[in-house]
């Protein structure tokens, strides 16, 4: 085994390898971008080198820079993740020249499944199974609709060069294909330098199922099973799970006896994916009519390759070192099994309410499922991100890969959506709600798999209002409140019996809700009695019995009208993140006292905003105050007001005392606002 190996890559799949490596006592080496100067992956290998600037071309994809680098630090291999230089033939070449072991397959293994046409010609001839389609050299526009039309439509264009979801184009009928055509070359000699397209007939309710297979340098290889990735969007990958639902054993034979000759013809090493389209002619519900077609091979680990590690119990980083050091594989197809089933879902930073939308910013809050009732084992959570650290956009969008295992899919799926439930991200868009609403959709979850599912159930998963404005709203006020009390000391709520003279006394709230202005006046007595919460006006006004308090943990245990619920929320300024076992949502504090005109608090000027009476100061003169703390509470027509700090700074002075009566526009205290 090696001492030592450097891993080219970054994120999660470089910490995902070191993992095993460290495990396995293997040293590793980091290589880091300026951007990734702090990077979790930098910390979790044993040494690190920095290999230029951000952008991918002057750091991860200069491969002079990396073999210089293992050579400085003394690795014998390099381990390429997946990404950036995994899928070049070159820099594996070069590996081989600078006495280096690339792990991975033979540089002449990727040169032959490289290009989508040219490997479906040796696949042809392999025996497996093509799409009806046209993949031959000959690119003369004339002839490429003349085949397109022999096809059928719809059919699918292609870049050869193609990966990662870009470079396709769906062509429904023969007069659009020529426009489709010319824009598919556009992208494909813009994104991969080469222009060369295939056409393939779209298959029919497609399932995406790829087979995991590996070989070793005994010639040897097996194949682990299936994963079914049939839940995509923009062709890229969100939801996949092991075993593929409906998947028989004859079927599961057959794909991966194809899946093994399809290595074999090229002489493979290493772990790849062969990656089938399959159709279902039958409907969803037969899977005895489905049929599978190659649609090309990934010759580097996948990203989705935890979820055969969970169902199947080995490590596929291990097997890759073992076979990059000459051992065969640890295992025969006959002593593997699948045991359970397996989902991974991506997080990423993006807004799926714009299209997902790829989106940056810093991990303000960062929380992974605690997953305290699961057993040892079943929920994994892969990243190469911690709270605090930020996305930015010369890399990837994904911040995390959560993976779940249950005794079968239902199991699964259940523990996936709590798992989902405990991720708190805060500080950027992400897709965690989305992935959210996936899993319980009827068609996810009765497995009516394709790769439209997400278009198709469109209206169950976008625009949902998963938390409800009753619970965000009291959410947001428990936690004012709760922030009060933790400021104050103690707040009107514990003192609440001392000044209570008669009837109830009422706070009154301004928030922004999906994009709504709501009210909200809070009316409470004594201690122990329900407080009561009147939200909105007209039609949608609902009155609620509430009743909140904070656990020791800082979750807010809430009880509107004899209903639980447990809430977390986040603050950042005004928005606040309000996390529950039913999704998540933000709502916007509205300043009620900008709102009021200018008597507000310019110039460190804090006034009252109506005549009435001051209750208390929660400061005193030469406090220091940070911006939007509660600097004191007046009452007037009922209402209570909060008057918070509108900046950091230091109060300078009290220009009142609780109890007496104020006019409009009087100033109750002086603050100096730090600039
Ligand atoms: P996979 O093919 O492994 O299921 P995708 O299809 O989503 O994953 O990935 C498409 C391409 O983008 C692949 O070449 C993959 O190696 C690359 N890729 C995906 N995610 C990342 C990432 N986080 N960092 C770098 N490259 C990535
Ligand atoms: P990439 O290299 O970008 O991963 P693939 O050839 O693997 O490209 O195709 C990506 C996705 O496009 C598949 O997972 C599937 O959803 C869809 N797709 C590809 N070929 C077909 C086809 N012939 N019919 C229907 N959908 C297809
Ligand atoms: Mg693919």
């Amino acid at each position: 085994m090696f001492k030592k190996i450097l891993i080219a890559n970054r994120g999660e799949i470089a910490c995902r390898v070191a993992a095993t490596a460290r495990r396995m006592g293997v040293k590793t080496v980091a290589v880091y971008s300026d951007a990734d100067a702090r990077a979790k992956h930098v910390a979790a290998c044993d040494e690190a080198v920095h290999i230029g600037g951000s952008a991918p071309k002057d750091s991860y994809l200069r491969w002079e820079r990396i073999l210089e680098a293992a050579r400085a630090t003394g690795a014998e291999a390099i381990h390429p993740g997946y990404g950036f230089l995994s899928e070049n033939e070159d820099f594996a070449h070069a590996c081989a020249e600078a006495g280096l072991v690339f792990i991975g397959p033979p540089a002449s293994a990727i040169r032959a499944m490289g290009l989508k046409a040219e490997s479906k010609q040796l696949m042809e001839k392999a025996g497996v199974p093509l799409v009806p389609g046209y993949h031959g050299a000959d690119q003369n526009p004339a002839l490429l609709q003349r085949e397109a039309d022999r096809i059928g439509y719809p059919v699918l264009i292609k870049a050869s060069a193609g990966g990662g979801g870009k470079g396709m184009r769906l062509v429904e009928k023969s007069e659009d294909f020529a426009a489709a055509l010319e824009s598919c070359k556009r992208e494909a000699i813009n994104s991969f330098g080469n222009d060369a397209v295939l056409i393939e007939k779209y298959v029919l309710r497609p399932r995406h199922i790829e087979i995991q297979v590996f070989g070793d340098t005994q010639g040897n290889v097996v194949y682990l099973f299936e994963r079914d990735c049939s839940v995509q969007r923009r062709h890229q990958k969100v939801l996949e799970e092991a075993p593929a639902p409906g998947m028989t054993p004859l079927l599961r034979q057959k794909m991966g006896e194809a899946a093994v000759a399809a290595a074999q013809a090229v002489g493979y090493v290493g772990a790849g994916t062969v990656e089938f389209i399959v159709e279902q002619p039958g409907g969803y519900d037969q899977p005895e009519a489905m049929k599978f077609y190659f649609m090309e091979m990934n010759t580097r680990l996948q990203v989705e390759h935890p979820v055969t590690e969970a169902i199947t119990g080995e490590d596929l980083v291990q097997w890759q070192l073992l076979v990059a050091s000459g051992q065969p594989l640890p295992k025969q197809q006959s002593e593997l099994r699948i045991q359970g089933h397996a989902i991974e879902a991506r997080i990423c930073a993006e807004n799926p309410e714009n299209n997902f939308l790829p989106a940056t910013g810093m991990l303000a809050v960062y929380r992974k499922p605690q997953c305290a009732s699961f057993e040892i084992g079943t929920v994994r959570v892969d990243d190469g991100v911690r709270e605090g650290d930020a996305i930015s956009p010369f890399y990837d969008s994904m911040i995390a890969k959560l993976i779940v295992r249950g005794d079968d899919r239902a199991q699964a799926l259940a523990r996936l959506d709590a798992a989902l439930a405990q991720t708190h991200i805060v500080g950027l868009a992400t897709n965690v709600q989305f992935l959210r609403q996936v899993v319980k959709s009827q068609a996810f979850s009765n497995a009516l798999l394709d790769t439209a599912l997400i278009e198709r159930e469109r209206d169950a998963l976008f625009g949902r209002d998963t938390v409800g404005r009753d619970v965000a709203v009291a959410a947001a006020l428990a936690h004012g409140l709760q922030q009060e009390l933790a400021q104050q000391g103690a707040d009107p709520f514990s003192r609440r019996d001392g000044w209570r003279v008669a009837g109830r006394y009422v706070r009154s709230y301004a928030w922004t809700y999906r994009g709504e202005d709501l009210s909200a006046i809070l009316a409470y007595g004594r201690a122990g009695d329900a407080d009561e919460l009147v939200i909105g006006e007209g039609a949608a006004r609902s009155q609620i019995a509430l009743q909140w308090r904070a656990l020791p943990d800082g979750r807010l245990e809430l009880n509107l009208d004899g209903r639980r619920t447990v809430a977390v929320v986040h603050a950042q300024g005004h928005v606040l993140s309000v996390f529950t076992e039913a999704g998540s949502a933000q709502i916007t504090e509205v300043d009620q006292l900008a709102h009021a005109g200018d008597t507000g608090h310019e110039g460190g000027r804090l006034t009252a905003p109506m005549p009435g009476k001051v209750v208390s100061f929660a400061v005193k003169a030469g406090d220091a105050v940070s911006k939007g703390q509660p600097l004191a509470v007046m009452e007037a027509m009922k209402m209570e007001h909060t008057i918070a700090a509108p900046g950091d700074g230091v109060v300078l002075e009290l220009l009142y005392g609780p109890g007496d009566q104020v006019a409009e526009g009087a100033e109750l205290l002086r603050i100096e606002v730090a600039a």
